[in-house]
């Protein structure tokens, strides 16, 4: 019931041929929007403010007090502009981004095109964007690939959001990162592992925003997902083809 397969033996898998169904493309909605949320919730700092509201750190108006970055203007890169990269440019556009960039292991002219979005190296992606969004899929090249090097090369305003795996992060980089101010802020839907134990030092950072993996989590996408996931089976079982089987 997912559209990651990176928790699968998938060379045991292959070599023992067993079939799988998997559920891609009909979470795309659900998860750009939750990714979009995050971005809001971790950039406009939600979660701190509505702390601050419940412990009467809400006094008089300050200027600068609860300041975040906003959208207006700025360059979003993301990484891995697929299904549900794109479903994020998507609707991130209207909010008055000035510039997409993307970066992946290939040009994606057609996908690309509707943001002018521009394929970029991951260095020039870290350097340049207000908003990093990872939204890749989990493999052997990009574990890791948000390490310290990568954080190093973001500006100190920007905003770093995952949706992807968390295996793509380096968390003790991210951490570091946080810290020390070399970027401004995380959201996070998918940690490594997952459930994050409750004293992981990320959690106790008031610039990180962590979710438990609630991407797809609308009660229509998981209906739709269950009842693909129960077709598949189904097929499987009777020696059919199914509705969404994963070719390895
Ligand atoms: P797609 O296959 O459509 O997109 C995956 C993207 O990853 C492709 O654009 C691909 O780009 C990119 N990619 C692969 N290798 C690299 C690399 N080395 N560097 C940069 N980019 C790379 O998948 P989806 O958009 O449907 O889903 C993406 C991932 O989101 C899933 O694999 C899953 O892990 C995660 N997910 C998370 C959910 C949640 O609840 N938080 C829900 C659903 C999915 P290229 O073609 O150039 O290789």
């Amino acid at each position: 019931m997912s559209a990651g397969f990176d928790h699968l033996a998938l060379e045991e898998i292959k070599k023992r041929g067993i079939r799988v169904g998997y559920i891609p493309d009909i979470l795309t909605d659900a998860t750009a929007e939750l990714t979009v949320a995050l971005l809001l919730a971790t950039c406009r700092r939600l979660p701190e403010s509505v702390e601050e509201v419940k412990n009467g750190g809400w006094t008089t108006w300050k200027p600068f007090w609860m300041c975040g970055y906003g959208l207006s203007d700025s360059t979003v890169g993301i990484i891995g502009l697929g299904r549900i990269g794109q479903a994020v440019a998507r609707r991130l556009k209207p909010f008055g981004v000035k510039r997409f960039l993307y970066a992946g292991r290939h040009l994606k002219p057609e996908g690309a095109a509707e943001f002018e979005a521009e394929f970029v190296p991951l260095t020039r992606l870290a350097e340049e964007s207000d908003f990093v969004v990872v939204t890749c899929s989990l493999t052997p090249d990009t574990a890791g690939l948000c390490n310290k090097d990568f954080f190093g090369k973001m500006k100190k305003t920007s905003v770093f959001i995952n949706t992807s795996r968390g295996a793509v992060v380096n968390q003790e980089d991210l951490y570091q990162a946080l810290v020390s101010g070399q970027i401004a802020a995380a959201g996070l839907d998918v940690t490594t592992p997952e459930p994050l134990p409750t004293e992981h030092p990320l959690l106790s950072l008031k610039n990180c925003v962590i979710l438990p993996h609630i991407g797809s989590a609308t009660y229509a996408t998981r209906s739709t997902m269950s009842v693909l996931a129960v077709n598949n089976l189904l097929a499987g079982l009777k020696g059919e083809s199914m509705p969404s089987e994963l070719h390895l």
